[in-house]
């Protein structure tokens, strides 16, 4: 089982496009998927045509206490479950603020859904800030995939991520790993693009090994900017439903086959964690 938190503080860099697409992906390649949306704004979910109400069981519900995380999810197609979120859990952040273990909550719900109703992947979406609900994505996750958009200031960008990571490493989950950097809205053939690439890939290769992103891996998937990869949500549907012979689709199975091919060197890899945050 791979736990995974697509994670970036700055909004519009592919975060749920890339979530949700690849939670598509992973499961039409035949693997139990859980894409669980962390963001109260709710895009994954009314990606997958889930509408994100607060009387419908959410997420929210899952950090209030009141129900476990496999009373809540829908499964929307074949291998493929969502875990929604509600308008309601913008209050999660306040609400948590004085609970004790509040940065646990998510990876406990977790735990208990692995013994009941196991999944192959576990896939958050998070929400543009380094808040409550990202720090207990990053601390349920053994991997953090980053997309990243190539531009002139991605690196300074990724830079604070990587920051963030190496915290919550520390300080509540040793065995987190930034294992890939998806870059999306990718623009073939601009030199920028290019050029942003490369020096990303040589800050990467001289990373000290002790930090969490020594061997963060720059997926060869370019996810191209492709405007059915914007139309699909209105449509309640994954790019592999709403065109499955686009760009788009084509990007996000590449990744796919690619985030498979890790699969073996990650085994192995137990979870551990402690509390003093
Ligand atoms: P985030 O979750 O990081 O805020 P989104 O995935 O919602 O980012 O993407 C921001 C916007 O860009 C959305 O309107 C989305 O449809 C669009 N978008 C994302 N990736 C692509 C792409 N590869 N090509 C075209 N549009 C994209
Ligand atoms: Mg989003």
């Amino acid at each position: 089982m791979r736990r995974i938190a697509v994670m970036n503080q700055k909004g519009g860099v592919g975060k749920t496009t890339s979530s949700v697409n690849l939670a598509a992906a992973l499961a039409q390649q035949g693997r139990k998927v859980c894409l669980v949306d962390l963001d109260p704004q709710g895009h994954s979910s009314l990606h997958l045509g889930v509408e994100p109400h607060s009387d419908e069981p959410s997420v929210y519900d899952v950090f209030s206490g009141t129900r476990s995380l496999k009373d809540v999810r829908h499964l929307v197609s074949e291998n493929l479950w969502i875990i929604p979120a509600s308008l309601d859990l913008a209050a999660t952040e306040v609400e948590l603020v004085d609970a004790q273990n509040r940065e646990i909550v998510l990876r406990q719900a977790m735990e208990k859904m692995m013994q009941e109703q196991p999944v192959d992947y576990i896939v958050m979406d998070c929400p543009p800030s380094l808040g409550v609900l990202t720090v207990n994505a990053l601390t349920a996750a053994d991997e953090v995939f980053i997309p990243l958009q190539p531009h002139f200031f991605a690196l300074q960008g990724l830079s604070k991520l990587l920051e963030t990571t190496a915290l919550i490493t520390r300080r509540l989950n040793r065995n987190l790993k930034v294992s890939g950097i998806m870059l999306c809205l990718y623009e073939t053939g601009t030199r920028l693009a290019a050029d942003v690439t490369d020096d990303l890939i040589s800050f990467l290769r001289q990373s000290p090994p002790d930090t969490p992103w020594a061997n963060a891996q720059v997926f060869n998937s370019r996810i191209r900017r492709n405007i059915k990869l914007a139309e699909a949500p209105s449509f309640g549907q994954s790019i592999f439903e709403y065109q499955p012979k686009s760009a788009g689709a084509l990007d996000y199975g590449a990744l796919a086959t690619e985030v498979l091919a890790m699969e073996k060197a990650n085994a192995g890899v137990d979870s551990d964690i402690s509390t003093t945050f």
